[in-house]
């Protein structure tokens, strides 16, 4: 798992401002591209991690968890996954489907892609200039070829605003024998299969599930990162959406 080369959240840092003072968008959504420019940087806070085997030292920042960052979706998508797969009791539903898509498991998984999608991931952006922003999208018009396209930075920012969600509006609910109501009811009625109980972290199952450890030494890669200091969140004196704002959050 490399990290981009190019992010939103510098998008939303070099043109947020003009795109605010622009389109005058609703605090939620100027709230939402805040969190999203401050995920993983010294606002949020962090920690001073130590590997065991090399002595390397790395500063990490916490992430913001928010719904529209293309940065937090991985981990949390496959968390939900096997979450779902769980709420099927050891495969205790049948799905009624076409072939292409197979099992309960691989359907799951599907709708894992849709559920956590974010307008666009990091990885299809291919440049940040002062020109705009170029990025890569599938052309379905023509064979689903991929080509690059180049927007100006509001612009961008226009169109990815376009898949904020609005507050407190539910992306995914659950029916029948998944929703909280019956879900308890229908549990009691299965014949309970004895449970080995593993008490996993999130961060274990995270490595279990992507096969990716962030807690693995990026430089010698044997050794495993322990934190010996935590960073408090850093408040900028200005908000970098609205620079004239002292910050009130
Ligand atoms: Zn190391
Ligand atoms: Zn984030």
């Amino acid at each position: 798992m490399h990290r981009p080369q190019f992010e939103v959240a510098r998008i939303v840092n070099r043109f947020g401002q003009q795109f605010v003072e622009q389109y005058r968008p609703n605090s939620f959504i100027v709230r939402t591209l805040d969190v999203l420019q401050k995920c993983r940087t010294a606002a949020l806070g962090g920690h001073i991690d130590y590997c065991d085997y090399c002595g390397e030292q790395r500063i990490s920042y916490n992430s913001c968890g928010n719904r529209h960052c293309p940065k937090c979706q991985g981990a949390k998508q496959a968390l939900w996954v096997e979450d779902r797969m769980n709420d099927a009791w050891g495969k205790n539903w049948n799905v009624h489907c076409e072939p292409p898509f197979g099992n309960a498991q691989q359907i799951v998984k599907y709708l894992g892609q849709y559920s956590h999608r974010v307008a666009i991931s990091n990885h299809r952006i291919k440049n940040i200039s002062d020109s705009g922003v170029t990025f890569f999208y599938k052309d379905y018009k023509d064979n689903s070829k991929v080509k690059p396209a180049t927007l100006s930075g509001v612009e961008f920012l226009r169109r990815f605003c376009m898949h904020i969600l609005p507050k407190r509006f539910v992306k995914i609910r659950y029916y029948g024998i998944l929703s909280s109501k019956q879900k308890d009811r229908v549990k009691s009625l299965l014949v309970k299969k004895p449970e080995i109980k593993v008490k996993e972290t999130r961060q274990e199952r995270i490595v279990r599930l992507t096969g990716f450890d962030s807690r693995l030494c990026p430089v010698c890669k044997t050794g495993f990162m322990h934190t010996i200091e935590l960073l408090p969140k850093i408040r900028a004196p200005t908000n970098v959406l609205y620079p004239t704002k002292i910050l009130s959050c």
